[in-house]
């Protein structure tokens, strides 16, 4: 796709889901760039199962940036479960304020992630390769972050012991989710109980999606959790007892 009309997508997007804040200057040619290392990647690498620029604007820019307004300034993110760098890149790209880890399970994503943040010049990004439930442990990630979150990783009630561990006390857990949304809320009411985590906000909304095959799929639920006390050192558990016995 040639520029202008990535550029004229963009912004109809941006301002449909009500965040042109991000749609500004320099934030604009990066995020073109991007989108072409992106789809470039995805030729050689299953980063994603979206391949075309206006899923890319869409589903990736746009829905990623929806969760920026409830990340406060200046804030040390961590991306669990960041894959192809969402929302972890265009988020570096959009709020320069931020300091953001992106982790993912694969060495070949996290590879990935650095080097387009190289590419791009992005100096707030960084990135560990290993598995949540592990890492949540480990005392130079546990109780580090202001905010947590994830997109597309797994169920409320699983990602919440994944996450909660690494954010700080009175910090953030935002889980961003679909249209199964209230159901994974419904089934994490003892996750939330047990990890100490109250729900601040469920922000719901359509997102505005020129390739949405259907309405359904437009329907997004960004829960902001808020972190009420130290998470119990049992937790996380590993992985066979967490999948075997979901919180
Ligand atoms: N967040 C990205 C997005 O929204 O496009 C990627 C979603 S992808 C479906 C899920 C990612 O989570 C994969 O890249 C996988 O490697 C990673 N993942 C799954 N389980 C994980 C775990 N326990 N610890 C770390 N990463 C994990």
């Amino acid at each position: 796709m040639e520029k202008q009309e990535f550029f004229e997508i963009s912004e109809q997007v941006f301002a449909n889901n009500h965040i042109s804040e991000f749609w500004q200057g320099e934030k604009r040619d990066v995020l073109f760039d991007l989108c072409n290392i992106m789809l470039e990647q995805n030729k050689v690498m299953n980063l994603s199962a979206i391949r075309d620029e206006s899923g890319v604007i869409c589903r990736h820019f746009a829905d990623s940036l929806t969760v920026a307004k409830h990340i406060p300034s200046g804030a040390k993110v961590l991306d669990v479960g960041s894959g192809g760098g969402m929302p972890a890149l265009p988020l570096a790209v959009a709020r320069p304020d931020l300091h953001i880890t992106a982790l993912d399970a694969t060495a070949k994503k996290t590879a990935y992630i650095a080097s387009a943040a190289q590419k791009l010049g992005l100096s707030n990004i960084s990135t560990i390769c290993g598995r949540a439930e592990e890492l949540g442990n480990d005392v130079k990630y546990r109780e580090k972050f202001d905010v947590v979150c994830a997109r597309a990783v797994a169920e409320l009630r699983i990602l919440a012991e994944w996450c909660v561990p690494f954010a700080k006390k009175d910090g953030l857990f935002i889980a961003m989710k679909g249209k199964n949304g209230v159901a994974e809320l419904d089934s994490a009411a003892n996750a939330v109980k047990t990890l100490l985590i109250s729900l601040e906000k469920d922000d719901s909304f359509n997102l505005f999606d020129i390739s949405a095959q259907n309405e359904a799929d437009a329907a997004r639920h960004i829960f902001v959790f808020r972190k009420k006390a130290p998470t119990p050192s049992k937790y996380p558990r590993t992985n066979a007892q967490i999948q075997k016995k979901p919180l």
